[in-house]
């Protein structure tokens, strides 16, 4: 896999928060073992992961109240958001939390994330990892808003991949997150350079091959989260 050049996304200014290697984190979506990603490039003492995290939560669920009011319909937030370490993690349902994995609970409508391997993306690989996680997560707890029934599979990890996708563009649009000219072409350049998946977060059989992701990513970015 070829390094990806960085591109940077930075805050608007009314936010302290800097969104930066969106092309890199969208390595997450489709990455497996041995990617070279330069370190972040906006670290220059502005965030830290926890800043992050947050903004990252709150920017989504803003998106998504508004784009609910759009449809005259009332999003419901997220009841808790909840960071765990390893296999600490809180159970849903039947099934244990496991480690270095994010997830939607719909018994409950909470997020939780392993936050030391959140950490551990974010300073490897940028804070954008961060900034399509949450999305993603996010985009299952609408999924289980809109739909009448939640049951996970790999048509709607592709439309969480949408909506994380459509959810960051419309930020970037509305000014909440500013990006630099051509962010949208290295985004949809490095989809194409993402490697193999390896990881749970990244099974294919779980959520799809890397080049679905990458289809389904970009065309929530490109067309919006309505085309998803
Ligand atoms: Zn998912």
């Amino acid at each position: 896999m070829k390094p990806v050049t960085r591109d940077r996304i930075s805050p608007a200014p009314t936010s302290r928060t800097a969104l930066a290697g969106l092309a890199t984190v969208l390595l997450l979506l489709v990455a497996g073992c041995g990617i070279v990603a330069p370190r972040s490039m906006d670290r220059q003492g502005a965030d830290s992961f926890e800043d992050d995290i947050s903004t990252a939560r709150t920017l989504t669920e803003q998106f998504w109240t508004q784009h609910f009011q759009q449809l005259g319909q009332t999003y419901r937030p997220i009841a808790d958001f909840i960071p765990y370490s390893g296999t600490s993690g809180p159970s849903c349902g039947q099934e244990q939390s496991v480690a270095n994995n994010a997830f939607y609970c719909p018994i409950g409508h909470f997020i939780a994330y392993d936050q030391d391997w959140m950490e551990s993306l974010w300073s490897e690989m940028g804070d954008g990892s961060v900034y399509v996680i949450i999305p993603h997560e996010f985009g299952h707890a609408v999924q289980a808003q809109l739909q009448a029934s939640f049951r996970l599979n790999v048509q709607m990890e592709l439309q969480a991949d949408c909506y994380a996708g459509g959810t960051l563009s419309a930020l970037v649009g509305s000014g909440a997150l500013t990006a630099e000219p051509g962010d949208e072409d290295e985004l949809l350049l490095s989809l194409e350079a993402a490697g193999d998946p390896t990881d749970n977060w990244l099974d294919p059989a779980a959520h799809g091959t890397a080049e679905q992701r990458q289809s389904s990513f970009a065309t929530g970015y490109r067309d919006g989260v309505d085309a998803c």
